[in-house]
């Protein structure tokens, strides 16, 4: 953390930062601050904020740097950086301040230019008060939130309260130990669920460990799928152009939006909407509003999907959206074969357009099939989504087959 510290501060002045609950967050954000300040840097400490509160605040900043590992388990912990805009670091910058964490030695600022650690306290109140300007105050649903025990519990609350909701807030206290498993995926939400459906609430939310993600429950108890779940929130906003990355559902497409589809992963699409989009997402729970910021923000998202649930039942709007059957899975293999199997596959099955972006991605008239290299474990991903089960069946088996078959050779 000192020498990222030491690497950020050489290119990088003035910079703010904060951290989500975890244990060691203090530890590293110490080691973090020395080296932004030896290599002088002016540095303000915004303490435990979410990071979309982070990437809102950046726009006064030259960087902004998270502490944090977002959904990822208590004991581990990393850094996201982010520009001004709120968009995390490209790969350009990410090699640049990576170089100079290699280095033998960090390059120092002479003592006359050392400056403190100043505190920045107003990061939470110009967020909520600036996404309350887009809303009326008087939204008066019941709403159950589970943080999780992350950085939303510091945010989440208040901006409900705000917005004038009666609020069931559980695990919404900064202890640096996650209760309910941190990722808000469904089998970690069942506790939630119970509670949304007993005192039947009109909506439920649950948010990563550092708050820029949110997974949204409708009244009838029902986790909401994000591709639908991004289409309501497009729609609401009344969004043209959308960004969503290549393992999003046809749904989207068919909604009529305009689509631009990125690589699998967030910062992707924060990147993407540099280029332009009135809305982004990725199914997972990132929701981005550029309007305000290229951060994923659940916060801004959590405002929103209040004001949507004002309108109409979240349960209708998502009924009101077609589902079509996905299937997911992997095979054990080194991402060297993928020319092979991209070979065989265009070639056995002859799809009308492949996009190379992420992977290889056929698209049929009734469906496609993205195969891909996982970033971080030695496999290869399969996704298929078709209009039929049978047919979802079919286009799978012909991915794994074909990497199967091309391991072997
Ligand atoms: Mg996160």
């Amino acid at each position: 953390m000192l020498r990222v510290g030491a690497s950020v501060g050489s290119s990088y002045c003035p910079v703010v930062l904060g951290y989500d609950t975890r244990t060691s967050s203090e530890a590293m954000k110490h080691s973090l601050i020395s080296g932004l300040l030896a290599a002088g840097s002016k540095v303000y400490d915004a303490g435990i904020i979410p990071t979309p509160t982070l990437g809102y605040a950046a726009r006064n900043f030259a960087a902004a740097v998270m502490i944090t590992a977002s959904h990822n388990p208590p004991e581990y912990n990393g850094v996201k950086l982010l520009n001004p805009d709120g968009s995390a670091f490209d790969s350009g910058q990410q090699n640049q301040i990576e170089l100079v964490i290699q280095r033998d030695s960090l390059e120092l600022a002479p003592w006359h230019e050392m400056e403190k650690c100043l505190p920045f306290n107003m990061a939470v109140e110009e967020h909520v008060s600036r996404i309350l300007e887009d809303f009326d105050n008087e939204l008066r649903l019941k709403v159950v939130i589970d943080c999780g025990c992350g950085a939303a519990s510091l945010v989440s609350p208040y901006l409900l309260e705000r917005l004038g909701c009666e609020i069931i807030a559980i695990n919404c206290y900064p202890s640096g130990f996650f209760p309910r498993g941190i990722e808000p995926v469904p089998e970690n939400l069942t506790y939630l669920i119970d509670i949304v459906r007993a005192v039947k609430a009109d909506i439920g939310m649950a948010y990563d460990g550092d708050g820029d993600r949110i997974v949204v429950i409708d009244e009838k108890g029902r986790v909401i799928p994000g591709d639908k779940l991004l289409i309501i929130f497009a729609r609401e906003l009344g969004a043209k152009r959308v960004v969503t990355t290549q393992e999003a559902s046809m749904i989207i497409d068919e909604a009529g939006f305009e689509v631009t589809r990125t690589k699998v992963g967030d910062p992707f699409v924060s990147v993407a909407l540099k280029g332009g989009g009135d809305f982004g997402g990725e199914p997972s729970g990132c929701w981005f509003f550029p309007k305000l910021s290229l951060c994923p923000d659940a916060i801004h998202a959590t405002a929103w999907t209040v004001k949507i649930a004002s309108e109409t039942k979240l349960s209708s709007l998502v009924d009101n959206i077609p589902s079509y059957p996905i299937l997911r899975g992997s095979v054990p293999a080194e991402k060297t074969i993928m020319a092979k199997v991209e070979e065989r596959l265009v070639s056995s099955t002859n799809p009308p357009l492949v996009i190379k972006i992420d992977g290889i991605r056929l698209t049929f008239e009734d469906g496609w099939l993205l195969i891909r290299p996982s970033g971080t474990e030695l496999k290869i991903r399969v996704t298929a989504e078709a209009r039929s089960q049978q047919r979802v069946k079919e286009l799978y088996n012909w991915g794994i087959q074909a990497i199967k078959d091309c391991s072997r050779e």
